[in-house]
């Protein structure tokens, strides 16, 4: 029987989208019945597991799925034995310790004998070890936030993304303890065949990332800025230069990362470049 890499996803919920969305952007198509708990693509060899997050460490592990997609956050406080290989981009949330606006607590060192409410007991416990506070962490599954209202705890150790949930509920950030975003494991022992649709898989995830941060550009410029110009866009190689029909001028096409987008096109601006148009690529394999 030939080889089939079993992927775990989370099943519904904040990954859900961007996980799916990645594996239909490398090419990995299913047709999504409704509330499977497995299905298997059409044109690659994989099968997808739907499960909770919160459990997809432990099954990649003990080799129920060969692969999954989970928050750094969920792979790292689970403490299972497996590889975490590649950070995907999206996801993206960071754990953080929060507490009452306007109250006493007001750094780290203020939480010393108190009692922080989370459901991230082992990465609290090792940051707050790695700042020698002892504080009592209380473990709870959920509404982590409302815990200081109620009396549960002085403080929490929770997920933030716009803040707009602390915000609702009176408390501010105090420190960052982790930062977070979706990431593929894998388990530890996979036989060469699943490797090898491992590596596959890789390359697309990839070249989909490289070409989310990347952007094709298109314009045009006077003959006589055109070393300026490039100067500015290395490309892959170097920027592609074809003449205009109008005398003295040419069009340039190149490769921006998304990272220094915006300085670039100011510098081209004001180095003379017109008309300047800029492209999402699909993919990219450089
Ligand atoms: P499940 O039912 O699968 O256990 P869940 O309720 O534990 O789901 P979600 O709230 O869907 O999990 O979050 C899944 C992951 O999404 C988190 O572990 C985290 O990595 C990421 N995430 C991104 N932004 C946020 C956020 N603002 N709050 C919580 N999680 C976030
Ligand atoms: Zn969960």
């Amino acid at each position: 029987m030939s080889d089939i890499l079993k992927i775990a996803v989370q099943k519904s919920g904040r990954l859900y989208d961007g996980s799916m969305k990645l594996l239909k952007e490398c090419g990995i198509g299913v047709s999504n019945g409704n509330n499977q708990l497995k299905v298997t693509a059409t044109n690659f060899p994989v099968e997808i597991y739907f499960l909770r997050d919160d459990d997809i460490p432990e099954y990649v592990q003990d080799a129920v799925a060969d692969i999954g997609i989970v928050g750094e956050n969920v792979a790292l406080e689970a403490g299972k034995e497996v590889n975490r290989i590649e950070q995907l981009g999206f996801g993206k949330c960071r754990l953080s310790l929060a507490v009452p606006k306007n109250g006493n607590l007001q750094q780290v060192q203020d939480l010393e004998g108190k009692k922080i409410a989370t459901s991230y007991p082992n990465l609290l416990s090792s940051f707050l070890r790695s700042v020698s506070v002892n504080a009592s962490i209380h473990e709870i599954s959920g509404s982590v936030e409302i815990a200081p209202r109620i009396g549960l705890a002085d403080a929490i150790c929770d997920l933030v993304s716009s803040g707009s949930t602390l915000f609702t509920n009176e408390l501010v950030e105090l420190q960052t303890i982790l930062q977070s975003e979706a990431i593929l494991i894998s388990n530890q022992q996979l036989s060469p065949g699943k490797l090898q649709i491992l590596e596959r898989l890789l390359f697309r995830i990839r070249a989909v990332k490289k070409a989310q941060n990347n952007k094709y550009v298109l314009l045009n410029a006077p003959n006589d800025k055109l070393d300026s110009i490039c100067r500015l866009l290395p490309g892959i190689k170097s920027p592609t230069i074809l003449p205009l029909a109008e005398a003295g001028w040419s069009s340039v096409h190149s490769v921006i990362s998304e990272s220094d987008f915006w300085n670039v096109i100011e510098q081209l601006k004001a180095n003379g470049a017109e008309g300047i148009l800029i492209i999402p690529i699909e993919k990219m394999i450089a």
